[in-house]
């Protein structure tokens, strides 16, 4: 597989490597198990094959005793001829679940990749179950194909169908829109903060509620929580919101760069926001200090699969102490990215979309203390004798903000310290 070097920047951030590597991860409908805990009144119902309500329920786990949330509504071998047949199906799929449960609020129609669901125009099939069930909530469709995707991009064209939806905001009044689902706890710790800072003026997308739809127009400032937003980012942009540049609020300064970045959009100084997140801020950085403790000196290799590895990384690296041998991403957005590129710096090598057959190579090579990656890599490198972190458990565990440090710096402290115990166990 051939390597190009996409930009050589000047200054002080990575040279990118971009390969056209094989995609080894989870398709987007993942991204339905954290987004139907984070909106509470949503139902995610999949056009699928029966391999999607497979992943779907060994990922999600099936619930017997509460009312599900998501669904496959799964489609057979049909030719475009049949597709009249499938619309048909699929209205009668809706109205039933919608007699059913008036809780619903939002309806998701998901596309997968089957090619039988290919050919439905899901989006299409929206607007006119729009139309049917105007008064009752609101539909919209996204993809959730696994072709040529992660499965966190699942979460961004969730969140890009949102965006029509969301209101018009007055003139001239500036609010602040954090994009990117957090865990309730992460939200009302941020508006914590965000409050000893002043700023009010605060809406979460997507919220707890599938009816609080944030406003958005050229007063709307967008601060980031996840990386993985860029079409999200594009829509609000197209709505004249305004981007902040801004690290990700993991770590402890990388949190502390966020509120300093937002506040910076009302008037407050860097210092200014230091002095007065100062206790959470110390918090963290003491609650940092055991799983430093057991970082500080190891090795990390990041194969591509969350698109949260370059703000990991500058974490690991500035607060535990840990040498990056290899940063690799299935995306960059450069755009997104940007302050993240500058702490990380110009010495790490950073690849987009690497090749995963020399990408193993190198971690055979080097044998790194930590690789992070995809689940199904872990299990033949763990026989290797290598200690891996399966990437998508920093998508499902709560890791943003002040509070969350200690468990994100443990989430890779864990793996290290099992190690070591097992050699202590082996040898007594
Ligand atoms: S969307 Fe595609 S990759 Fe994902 S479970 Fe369905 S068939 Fe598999």
């Amino acid at each position: 597989m051939s390597r190009v070097i996409a930009r050589a920047d000047e200054g002080n951030v990575p040279t990118v490597t971009t390969e056209r590597g094989e995609r080894a991860v989870f398709c987007g409908l993942t991204s339905i198990i954290w987004l139907h805990r984070r909106i509470q009144d949503a139902f995610f119902l999949v056009v699928g094959s029966r391999t999607c309500a497979h992943l779907l329920q060994s990922a999600a786990g099936v619930m017997i005793f509460a009312e599900p949330r998501f669904a496959t509504a799964i489609l057979g071998e049909r030719d475009l001829a049949g597709m009249a047949d499938c619309h048909e199906e699929l209205d009668r799929v809706v109205s039933e679940l919608l007699g059913r449960r008036p809780d619903i609020r939002r309806l998701f129609l998901v596309g997968s990749c089957p090619s039988e669901v290919i050919k439905l125009d899901l989006a299409n099939a929206a607007a006119r179950l729009q139309v049917v069930h105007d008064n009752r909530l609101r539909i919209s469709a996204f993809s959730g194909s696994g072709i040529e995707t992660t499965f966190t991009q699942g979460e961004d064209q969730c969140l890009t169908s949102m965006v029509p939806d969301l209101p018009t905001a007055k003139e001239g009044a500036q609010r602040l829109m954090v994009v990117g689902t957090l865990a309730d706890i992460v939200e009302e710790q941020f508006r914590r903060h965000f409050t000893s800072l002043g700023i009010t003026d605060v809406d979460f997308f997507p919220a707890a509620r599938a009816d609080d739809l944030p406003s958005v127009g050229p007063g709307t400032r967008v601060l980031l929580a996840q990386p993985y937003v860029s079409d999200t980012v594009s829509a609000l942009s197209k709505r004249g919101a305004k981007l902040i540049t801004a690290p990700f609020p993991l770590g402890a300064e990388g949190t502390l760069g966020w509120f300093q970045a937002a506040a910076a959009e009302w008037g407050h100084s860097a210092e200014s926001v230091r002095e007065l997140l100062a206790t959470p801020l110390a918090r963290a950085q003491k609650a940092l200090a055991k799983a430093k403790e057991c970082l500080q000196g190891r090795s990390i290799h990041f194969l591509p699969d969350s698109q949260l590895e370059i703000p990991l990384a500058r974490f690991l690296r500035d607060e535990c102490g840990m040498s990056l041998l290899e940063v690799a991403t299935p995306y960059l957005d450069q755009t997104l990215m940007a302050d993240e590129l500058q702490q990380l710096g110009a010495e790490v090598s950073l690849i987009e979309g690497s090749d995963l057959d020399s990408a193993l190579a190198r971690v055979r090579a080097n044998r790194p203390d930590l690789t992070v990656c995809g689940m199904g890599i872990a299990n033949p490198l763990e026989a290797e004798g290598l200690r891996t972190k399966w990437s998508i458990e920093l998508i499902f565990t709560p890791i943003q903000g002040f509070d969350q440090v200690a468990d994100l710096a443990g989430l890779f402290a864990r793996p290290l310290m099992r190690e070591r115990q097992l050699e202590v166990g082996s040898w007594s």
